[in-house]
C-alpha cells in the first residue's frame, strides 16, 4: 500500500478503509488525493490459466468507466507476492489491450523485461491477435474483422476467459477505432450476455454497439431467410478457417471477403425429413463453407466454377476465352486449401451438386 500511495500520490501518508461489501469488485482500491481519484487493480496473487488472471480486472476497469467523477485514473500493480508466469504472448497482449484502454502500470518495470505499448490501430490488434492464433491454435477465443461496410466487427464470446478477454478488447477498441463498432455475444457454455456492469462500461463510452446472438435469434433468421446472415455461422468460419481470406485467390481484404455456404441454406430447408433443429445444424456448420471474395462468391453461386468432390475447382466449358483467362487469373487456387477440407466438407460438395444442372466443366490450367 506504501508503494502504491508513493507512485501515486508521492506522498507516504494515507489512511485505509477496507470494504468487503459485493463479489468480484476487482481486487479493487480507490486512493483519493487532492479532489483526484485513482482505481487501482491489483494482479490476481497466483497466476495459472488466462481465466484465473484476469477475473477481476475487467470488473475494476468497468467500475472506473462507469464512475462519475471526472477526475480520474485507473492503474494496474503487480501483486508483491504474485507467482507463476505473468509474461506470456496472451498475458502481454492483454496488458497491450488494458494500457490502450489508458490503464497506467504502476510497477510493470519490475515485473516485464519491456514496457507496455498501447496499440495504435485496430489493424494493429488484428494483427497481433491473428499471430498469437497461429502460434496456439488451440485459443478459440474472440475475433475482430471488419464487415462489408468497413465497421469493425467483435465476436466475443460471454463465459469464462474469453468474456474478460471481450470486455477489454472492447474498452481498448473504443479508445482507437475510426468507424463504428459491432459487438456480437456470443452464447458459450449457456451464458449468452455479458455481465451487465460490463456491458454498461462499453455502451457509456458510445462506440461500440452491441447485439445479442442466440439460438433463438438464429432461428427465426433461419425460418425467414434463404441467405442466412448468421452471426453464429460467422463466427464458426472465424472458428474453423481463421480470419477473412479468399480460398480460391487468397484475397484477404475482409470487407470483401464473405461466408459462403457448400450446401445452401435454401436446399437445406428444402430436405423434409429433417427437424428445423436438424436443418438449423446443418446452415450454422463451420464445414459447410468457405471463406470467398465477392467475386468468387458469385462465380459460384452462378455456377460458373463449380466445386467437385475432390476438392478441385472447375469452370463451365461454355466460356469464351477471354472469360476462362480472367477466370484463370483470378483464381489463383484451383482446389480448396488442404489445411481446411475434411470428409465432412466432402459431404457437403456432394449434395450441393446434387441440385446443379449437369454441364461440362474444365480443368483451369494454372
Ligand atoms: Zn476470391
Amino acid at each position: 500500500m506504501a508503494d502504491v500511495c508513493q507512485k501515486v500520490t508521492g506522498q507516504n501518508e494515507y489512511t485505509v478503509d477496507f470494504d468487503n461489501d459485493g463479489y468480484n469488485i476487482g481486487r479493487l482500491a480507490t486512493l483519493e488525493y487532492q479532489g483526484r481519484k485513482t482505481f487501482i487493480s491489483f494482479s490476481e496473487v497466483e497466476i495459472r490459466s488466462r481465466n484465473s488472471s484476469f477475473q477481476s480486472f475487467p470488473s475494476a476497469l468497468s467500475r472506473y468507466i462507469l464512475d462519475e467523477n471526472q477526475n480520474k485514473e485507473i492503474c494496474f500493480y503487480f501483486h508483491p507476492d504474485t507467482t507463476g508466469n505473468w509474461e506470456t504472448p496472451y498475458f502481454i497482449f492483454m496488458y497491450r489491450l488494458m494500457r490502450t484502454a489508458n490503464v497506467n502500470f504502476l510497477n510493470a518495470n519490475e515485473y516485464l523485461r519491456s514496457p507496455i505499448t498501447s496499440f495504435t490501430s485496430p489493424e494493429d490488434i488484428i494483427l497481433h491477435k491473428d499471430q498469437m492464433r497461429s502460434r496456439n491454435p488451440g485459443n478459440r477465443s474472440t475475433y475482430l474483422t471488419r464487415g462489408p461496410q468497413n465497421q469493425l466487427q467483435i465476436f466475443g464470446k460471454t463465459y469464462g476467459a474469453n468474456k474478460y478477454e471481450t470486455t477489454i478488447l472492447c474498452l481498448a477498441i473504443s479508445e482507437i477505432a475510426n468507424t463504428d463498432v459491432e459487438l456480437y455475444e456470443i452464447e458459450e457454455g449457456g451464458l449468452t450476455k455479458l455481465p451487465q456492469t460490463s456491458k454498461d462500461a462499453i455502451e457509456s463510452l458510445g462506440v461500440v454497439h452491441i447485439f445479442t446472438s442466440n439460438r433463438t435469434i438464429e432461428r427465426i433468421d433461419f425460418e425467414e431467410n434463404d441467405s442466412l446472415r448468421s452471426v453464429q455461422y460467422i463466427y464458426n468460419l472465424l472458428e474453423k478457417l481463421g480470419d477473412k481470406k479468399c480460398a480460391l485467390c487468397e484475397c484477404d481484404i475482409p470487407q470483401i471477403i464473405q461466408g459462403a455456404h457448400i450446401w445452401p441454406v435454401a436446399d437445406i430447408k428444402r430436405e423434409n425429413h429433417l427437424t428445423q433443429d436438424e436443418k438449423l445444424n446443418l446452415a450454422l456448420d463451420g464445414d459447410n463453407g468457405l471463406w470467398l471474395c465477392n467475386n468468387h462468391h458469385k462465380l459460384l453461386d452462378s455456377h460458373i466454377i463449380k466445386l467437385f468432390e475432390d476438392n478441385t475447382v472447375k469452370y463451365k466449358s461454355s466460356l469464351n476465352e477471354s472469360q476462362s483467362n480472367y477466370l484463370s487469373e483470378i483464381t489463383t487456387n484451383n482446389r480448396l486449401p488442404e489445411n481446411i477440407v475434411n470428409e465432412s466438407m466432402s459431404e457437403y460438395i456432394v449434395k450441393r451438386n446434387r441440385n446443379i444442372p449437369v454441364e461440362e466443366y474444365a480443368d483451369f490450367i494454372n
